[in-house]
Order: structure tokens, then C-alpha cells, then sequence
């Protein structure tokens, strides 16, 4: 089973517009709806039966049952007899805010921490259609229920053999854009480890370094583009909120957001590509961003956006039929790739210099090595599963 998303841009007439923000507007309100029982539901068994909290006590009955997905998606007839504008939404469109809440919460729970948010005005951006009956693509328009025809501009076709799954539409700064969800039933297999393999190591003070000695540095526009932000942000707080000044000064802020995210993208595509000119199989270290973005490096790390470039790397190696692998990545700074002895630097120490057998690189070179040598080590035709259980 082969997916892919594609993203076209649309062009929604000003009615149209207004109708899609309408239904963001409602499918917010379902999301907090249900994100409020949800809270309840946890604040009211917070404290014990026998003691009064100080400040607020929540009283639900112990026999209610957690407001679960199934729950609450059954109960979406019944509010909407309640309140009639939720049928404007296509029904599963509707459906789909409810899932997307229980996605966000069930993640929460894998992880610990995230607990899902109120979304505040405008923070409702997309809308998923799960299902079409036929494919709502027709040469230069695009069909949603309710809304009809909205011009698109298919840059590049559907590929032939695959059918259309979902239509998620989605609004950036003033422009909207319909990100298609396409599947065929062909399997691909998974490129097998083979050939020349390089270590890539990503940093904080480099991009990323591999272990060929390529060093990479942050592109210097992010901080052009960072600083042209914070002043476009500040003149926005200036204004008068909800004024016409005011909104201008917004959607100039959204469309540098838009700017930056894509500039960003198109970086990590060309470095990707750069990494499978180089060899044939690329390893990563399979840290999690998102913990140590929790830490001191926080912003740093999110500024990279480094998750995005994993997927990114992983997705051209699988493009251009090279083998993507993970490797623990725990002490690869602190370990000889030359002789495997231990030598212990701390973040300020920026040139590996073994002791044991006199191998001297930088720091950044040596971690990259390292997570080469430890992907070689892989059983051949093992993945990733198969190695975190040995
Ligand atoms: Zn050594």
C-alpha cells in the first residue's frame, strides 16, 4: 500500500470562503464542546471523595463513563437538534474535529504531557473530508459536498493507478490549499541496507555533519527572516485589535509564517538529496525531538525543526531506492568511532581527540561516525523493530 499526500492550491470564491471559515468556526466549537467534557470529566476525579478542594469542586457522578470517541460522535444527532447551525457542516466533516480531538488526547496519553488545547478564533485551520464516493478531482476544479466547484491548480497530476482517500483543506495565511490524500494497493518493497553508508549527525551549533567530514551550517536567510518577523510582529501588536489595520498587519505576519515554513522545507529537501547523492545508505539517530525540545535547547531545536527533516530524509531515501535506518543514538559524543574507547567532552569541547589511539576530528564528525558504525551493525535485512528487540 503505497500513500502520499499531495497539496494543490485552490482558489475559493469569496462565498466560498466565507462558507469553509463558517464551518472552521463551527467544527471549533464541536472540538471545544468536547474537549470541555472531556476536562470535566478528569477535573471532577481529581480530588478524593471525602475532602472539599479549596477552590472549585467539580461533581460528577462516579458511575459517568469517560466521555470517549465513540461517545461523543454518538451524541453529535442529538446536539444538533439542539443547536441546528452544526448541521451546515457536512457530517463527517463534522465527525472528523471529534476524531481529531481523541487523536490529540490519545497522544496525550502515550507521552504524558501535550494535553490537548481550547482552540481559540482562527485556530481552527483545516477541514477533513474522509470520503468520496467518486474522486472530487475533475481537471481544473476540485468537488466538495455543499460547496461545489472550487478552481485548483493541479501543478502536477494524480499518478495514474491511485484513487483519491481524503481532501483536507486547509487555509494558511490568505491562501488555501487542499492537501490530497492518494493511495494505490501496489507494494513497493523497502530498499534493502546495501552499498556505501554515511552517518548523519544533527546539532545545535551545525546543521548537520556526516561522516564523510561534510559539515553543514544553519542557512544564514532563517535569521533574515527571523528578525523581519519579530518587527512585522511587533507592528502588529500595535494595532488596534480586531481593526482593519489590524487584520492587514495580521496576514502579513501568516504569509512570512507561510514563507519561512516553506523556505525551511525546500532547505531540508535539497540537504536530503545531498545525503543520497552521497551514499546509499543514511542513518539517523532515532532521538526524540520532541523530549529534548522539552529542555534547555527548546526553541533551538523547534527552529530547526528537525522532526520534519527526519521525515523528509526518510521519505527521498525511499524515493531514490536508499536504505534509511535508525540507530540508538545514546553516547555517540562521548565514544571513539576509530578505536570504540570512551572520551568524555562536554558540549563545549568541539574536537573529538582520542586518548587511547590519537584519532583527532571534530566533534560533530566523530558523533556522525559513530552513528554510521553502529547502523553497519544492523543484521542485514533487519528493521527497525527487529533491532530495538535485540
Ligand atoms: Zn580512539
Amino acid at each position: 500500500m503505497l500513500t502520499f499526500n499531495y497539496r494543490y492550491r485552490i482558489y475559493p470564491d469569496i462565498a466560498q470562503q466565507t462558507v469553509l471559515i463558517e464551518w472552521m468556526e463551527i467544527c471549533r466549537g464541536a472540538f471545544n464542546f468536547a474537549l470541555r467534557e472531556i476536562k470535566d470529566w478528569c477535573d471532577s476525579r481529581k480530588c478524593l471523595v471525602d475532602r472539599c478542594s479549596i477552590e472549585k469542586e467539580y461533581i460528577l457522578g462516579s458511575e459517568l463513563k469517560f466521555p470517549g470517541e465513540v461517545n461523543q460522535l454518538n451524541s453529535l444527532p442529538r446536539a444538533k437538534k439542539e443547536f441546528p447551525c452544526l448541521s451546515e457542516v457536512p457530517s463527517q466533516v463534522l465527525q472528523q474535529a471529534i476524531k481529531q480531538l481523541h487523536r490529540g488526547w490519545e497522544y496525550f496519553q502515550a507521552r504524558g504531557f501535550g494535553f490537548p488545547r481550547f482552540k481559540k478564533y482562527g485556530q481552527f485551520k483545516s477541514l477533513l473530508f474522509p470520503q468520496f464516493k467518486e474522486s472530487p478531482v475533475t481537471g481544473y476544479h476540485l468537488k466538495l459536498p455543499k460547496i461545489g466547484a472550487i478552481p485548483i491548480n493541479l501543478h502536477r497530476p494524480i499518478p495514474n493507478g491511485f484513487t483519491l482517500k481524503q481532501v483536507r483543506i486547509i487555509r494558511k495565511a490568505d491562501r488555501w490549499y487542499a492537501s490530497i490524500n492518494i493511495q494505490c494497493s501496489l507494494s513497493v518493497p523497502e530498499p534493502m541496507p546495501h552499498g556505501y553508508p554515511i552517518g548523519v549527525d544533527i546539532g545545535l551549533e551545525k546543521f548537520l555533519a556526516t561522516s564523510d567530514g561534510t559539515q553543514i551550517k544553519s542557512p544564514k536567510f532563517f535569521k533574515g527572516l527571523q528578525s523581519k518577523l519579530k518587527l512585522l510582529q511587533r507592528r502588529l501588536s500595535r494595532k488596534q485589535k480586531r481593526s482593519h489595520n489590524y487584520e492587514k498587519q495580521r496576514i502579513k505576519v501568516a504569509r512570512l509564517h507561510h514563507t519561512i515554513d516553506n523556505t525551511r522545507k525546500d532547505f531540508h529537501f535539497k540537504q536530503a538529496h545531498a545525503l543520497c547523492d552521497a551514499g546509499d545508505m543514511v542513518f539517523m539517530e532515532d532521538l526524540d525531538y520532541s523530549v529534548s525540545a522539552k529542555g534547555m535547547f527548546g526553541k533551538h531545536m523547534l527552529d530547526g525543526a528537525f522532526g520534519q527533516f527526519r521525515t523528509i530524509v526518510k521519505y527521498v531515501c525511499w524515493k531514490r531506492g536508499k536504505f534509511f535506518g535508525e540507530v540508538d543514538a545514546r553516547g555517540t559524543s562521548q565514544e571513539c568511532p576509530n578505536c570504540g574507547g570512551v572520551v568524555k567532552k562536554d558540549l563545549s569541547v568541539r574536537v573529538h581527540n582520542c586518548s587511547h589511539c590519537g584519532y583527532t576530528t571534530d566533534r560533530d564528525v566523530a558523533a556522525s561516525q559513530n552513528i554510521r558504525n553502529r547502523g553497519i551493525k544492523i543484521p542485514q535485512g533487519k528493521n527497525q523493530e527487529s533491532l530495538i528487540a535485540i
